[in-house]
């Protein structure tokens, strides 16, 4: 059963970091976590950021929503996607912003659909309609789908420089946004140019 198999996974993960190489959470604890890269990803179980980055213990700082959404900046208490940015770039001082969306997902699928089709949801359509102007589109069925999996990621860039802080940190030269895309069936990660393309970066 996957509930056994995990505290079996957590054992292994105890071997290797705890008793192999006694160091690292040593570390951890003693200087406190310092990682470079916020990651901002969807909470879809394929698309794990640690897992397909194979980042180390302390290395990205990551929140995970529903479509990897960023939501305009505004004092909503509520809003644990910017309680985490905040806390990434104002406490950590992360360099880099990795917006990590992905193909086939259930909440752009569902942004895309949700007018009339599918069952009723009391909390999902609102807040995947953060991306609603990347559904904004004259493509229609996997097409329209395969476009705005990409276009939220673009929404989501622009409503993190509505952060003041953020911005101000951008502006500086001090942090850097990026947007990346895992394609799931090619197995490829590609990132977003300045120019608006998408380019394969491995
Ligand atoms: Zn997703």
């Amino acid at each position: 059963m996957t509930i056994h198999k995990l505290i079996d996974g957590f054992k292994s993960f105890r071997q290797e970091y705890y008793i192999d190489q006694p160091d690292i959470y040593k570390d951890l604890v003693e200087k406190g976590q310092h990682p470079e890269v916020m990651v901002i990803a969807c909470s879809d179980s394929r698309v794990n950021p640690s897992i397909i980055t194979q980042a180390n213990p302390g290395e990205i700082f990551v929140v995970r929503n529903v479509a990897n959404l960023v939501p305009i900046y505004r004092n909503d208490h509520n809003c644990a996607t910017s309680a985490c940015i905040e806390f990434a770039v104002r406490d950590l001082g992360v360099k880099h912003i990795v917006v990590l969306g992905h193909s086939e997902c259930g909440g752009i699928k569902r942004l895309c659909e949700h007018k009339g089709i599918g069952p009723e949801r009391d909390l999902i359509d609102g807040w995947v309609s953060i991306a609603e102007t990347a559904g904004a589109t004259d493509l229609e069925g996997f097409e329209k789908f395969r476009h705005v999996e990409r276009a939220a990621i673009t929404v989501s860039l622009e409503n993190l420089v509505t952060f003041p802080w953020l911005k101000r940190r951008v502006k500086e030269g001090n942090l850097e946004l990026h947007g990346w895309f895992f394609d799931l069936e090619a197995g490829n990660l590609l990132t977003k140019m300045a120019s608006g393309e998408w380019n394969v970066l491995a």
